[in-house]
């Protein structure tokens, strides 16, 4: 599933290819996208900017109109030069934006909607994000008191609630515990201020130093490839610190696993 900080670099590719050019084909197998085009073109448009906020990922076109889509479990943008073959196949498209220059496709897009600024600011989900981890103006203060005010979630539930700090995915989670010496099971409210702003800044800069790299997840900083990570899907392995028996358990109601180091991370 994508992070914020796949979802960051999208954007982020977007935003070069896209940004100030004019929209010369649009194409979409989503009805109520496809409405709003009859209505009231794409064509014609001239793409504004593309941006990242949290998981999600917007389009803005003149005229007052955007594109909000989220990836959810395996949506992904690609973006292709004229006539250049797919990497997936046509019938995975959802969305495909063209302009003279390049194409860019939405595959397997599960959640895309027209809005405007208005509709946007409404949206439920969207509206209610919490500081965006990957945000230029990311409130560090605003984010500790958004965990602050959850004291019952579990950790490693509380870093997965989109409403309290967005743009964390399960990699991210577990990583982000570990480097904080915090177990995912332990309550937000058993946590110290300065434990919980402590999290919140490794949070901001595990995340940072992953969307000015481009290839693999790396927290560890460790040179070897297979190194990349402390604890994510190394349930049996030895911990990269101490040595005793990675472990992993689902967690909260969505039953995403958690990973951690019972010694490191003791509750
Ligand atoms: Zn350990």
């Amino acid at each position: 599933m994508p992070e914020g900080d796949t979802i960051f670099r999208s954007a982020r590719t977007l935003h070069r290819a896209l940004a100030g050019s004019a929209v010369t084909g649009f194409e979409t197998q989503l009805p109520a996208l496809a409405r709003v085009d009859t209505d009231d073109p794409i064509i014609g448009r001239t793409v504004e900017y593309a941006r990242a906020t949290g998981k999600w990922l917007q389009i803005g076109f003149s005229g007052n109109l955007v594109l909000l889509t989220h990836m959810l479990m395996s949506g992904s943008w690609h973006i292709y030069r004229p006539g250049e073959p797919w990497q997936k196949s046509r019938h995975h498209m959802r969305v495909a934006i063209a302009t003279q220059a390049i194409i860019a496709v939405a595959f397997n897009v599960q959640l895309a909607e027209f809005h405007t600024a208005r509709s946007l600011a409404r949206r439920q989900g969207f509206s209610q994000l919490g500081p965006d981890v990957l945000g230029a103006d990311f409130d560090e203060a605003e984010a500790v008191a958004r965990l602050a005010s959850n004291p019952d979630l579990e950790l490693g539930v509380a870093l997965l609630t989109q409403s309290i700090l967005a743009g964390l995915g399960n990699v991210f989670k577990s990583e982000i515990c570990f480097v904080a010496g915090l177990n995912p099971f332990e309550r937000v409210g058993e946590l110290s201020k300065m434990q919980l702003e402590s999290l919140v800044s490794i949070a901001r800069r595990l995340m940072a130093a992953n969307v000015t790299n481009t290839g693999m997840r790396q927290t560890t900083g460790l040179p070897d490839p297979e190194e990349r990570l402390w604890v994510y899907q190394r349930t049996g392995q030895p911990c990269r610190q101490c040595g005793a028996t990675i472990l992993s358990r689902k967690q909260g109601l969505d039953a995403r696993t958690s990973f951690w180091c019972p010694v490191c991370q003791s509750m």
